[in-house]
């Protein structure tokens, strides 16, 4: 597995506020993550990360604009093939979203639980917690856990439907700095060892100083990039999505 390359080309997201006022959360975002990047989004609150993250994971359609992820373009796509892409992606969260009622080992596979899978569901939720330090936990409940353990099991469970890009909304954001440092290390890791391409929105200047790439936003506009491959793999990437070729 490689991750997969994720283009945008003007994408815009306006909501409505009352009657006549609008808010361009997503303004005219042109955007190009080459495969197995890690890529930390920046901004102060209100400037269109979770925004972002949710066109990406398609948790949210765009009103303009073309999304490309992988041979996939989101913004040509029906609901049921949506829906099927979404299950593609890992989601990691602030709040980790566990279910208090039910242990560690059914919370990670919680997610493949309706589908069939190519794997054991029960083995491959067990090599997570592993890969997440709490192997020897499957049988504990959420509620005996720190807020730092809950969010690695958040992460097992986001992974259990092995995709190849994750997207983190603030996932220190409940931390504290050192634990935070240990998820976002713990997240990178797990990167490296499986190829994936991540996209993290975070306020935290730490968790976006480990990214490869750091991307800052304000009124839903890119302010500043880092990036360094763009000059050579970004317009490639572009092209395909403009020229509407799929892959
Ligand atoms: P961030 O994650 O950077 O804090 P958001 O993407 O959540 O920013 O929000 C960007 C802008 O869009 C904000 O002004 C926010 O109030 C607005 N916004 C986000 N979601 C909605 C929504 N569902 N309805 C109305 N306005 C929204
Ligand atoms: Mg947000």
């Amino acid at each position: 597995m490689t991750g997969v390359d994720i283009a945008l080309d003007r994408v815009v997201r306006q909501f409505q506020l009352g009657q006549e006022e609008t808010i361009d959360a997503v303004n005219d975002v042109t955007l190009v993550i080459p495969a197995g990047t890690a890529v930390a989004l920046t901004g102060p609150s209100g400037s269109g990360k979770s925004t972002l993250l949710h066109l990406i994971g398609a948790l949210d359609a765009a009103d303009s604009g073309r999304i490309v992820v992988g041979d996939q373009e989101l913004t040509a796509m029906r609901e049921r093939d949506l829906s099927r892409y979404r299950r593609g992606v890992g989601f990691v969260f602030q709040r980790y979203n566990l279910l208090p009622a039910l242990t560690l080992l059914d919370n990670v596979i919680a997610p493949v639980l309706p589908y069939r899978t190519h794997f054991d569901k029960v083995s491959r939720a067990r090599e997570l917690l592993a890969a997440v330090g709490l192997g020897d936990r499957e049988k504990s409940l959420p509620s005996r856990l720190s807020g730092g353990q809950q969010q690695r099991v958040a992460i097992a469970r986001a992974l259990i439907g092995q995709p190849r890009l994750l997207l983190a909304d603030e996932p220190t954001g409940n931390l504290d700095s050192r634990t935070g440092g240990d998820i976002i290390r713990l997240l990178l890791g797990l990167k490296s060892d499986r190829g994936m391409t991540i996209v993290v929105a975070t306020h935290d200047p730490v968790v976006a100083s480990r990214c490869d790439r750091v991307i800052r936003l304000r009124d839903g506009r890119i302010t500043d990039d880092n990036a360094v491959d763009a000059d050579t793999e970004g317009p490639a990437l572009l092209e395909r999505v403009r020229g509407q070729i799929p892959n």
